[in-house]
């Protein structure tokens, strides 16, 4: 990670439809909360946040899986925006601050985005400009990938908020980066 630049940083973390392992299959996942921070990659400043619920095509009706496991409710959904709505409101946010570069933990929130991207039939906007901030952790800790949790507890640092939701998870993301920053070079 090289934070010497005049990038800013989109901390993302997506929540998505989900169910029981092997009912569905992850093509036919969308997204529903985009939760953002918006960071000077030069000083690591946190400059603003972005949240925004989403309301599925595929499958409308959250499982009671996925409602346990994001706390997200029925009606947080039933009244929020369909994706192409709020993926405009998101980029309107990013737009208005400048150049972004996206950063989430992980390869997933990058590709379910753009799954989103194609389902609706909108171009994906940041081809090619993605950090996976796991990777650069694990860069630190001889190669090994760890979910965000532990990499919390590896760092000493605590889970703050509601583990997976997109708000939380981006801030706690955030803490992560942090660390990184100070622990790099
Ligand atoms: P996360 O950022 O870890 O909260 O996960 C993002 C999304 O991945 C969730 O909203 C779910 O759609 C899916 N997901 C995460 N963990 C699981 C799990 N244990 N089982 C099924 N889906 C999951
Ligand atoms: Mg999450």
């Amino acid at each position: 990670m090289n934070p010497n630049t005049s990038e800013r940083l989109v901390i993302i973390d997506l929540e998505a439809t989900c169910w029981e392992p092997g009912r569905h299959k992850p093509s036919e996942m969308e997204t529903i909360e985009i939760g953002a921070v918006l960071v000077d990659h030069a000083t690591g400043n946190k400059l603003d946040e972005f949240n925004t619920f989403i309301r599925p095509v595929r499958y409308p009706i959250l499982s009671d899986f996925c409602k346990k496991l994001t706390s997200i409710s029925q009606g947080q959904i039933d009244s929020a925006p369909r994706f192409p709505e709020a993926f405009q409101r998101f980029l309107d946010w990013i737009y208005d601050r400048g150049n972004v570069i996206l950063a989430s933990w992980g390869a997933y929130d990058d590709k379910q985005l753009k799954q989103d991207c194609s389902f609706h039939g909108i171009d994906y906007p940041f081809h090619g400009r993605h950090l996976n901030l796991k990777k650069e952790f694990g860069k630190l800790h001889n190669g090994r990938k760890f979910g965000m949790k532990r990499a919390l507890q590896l760092s000493g640092l605590t889970l703050e908020g509601q583990h997976h939701r997109g708000i939380d998870d981006a801030r706690n993301i955030y803490r992560l980066y942090l660390w990184l920053r100070q622990h790099s070079q």
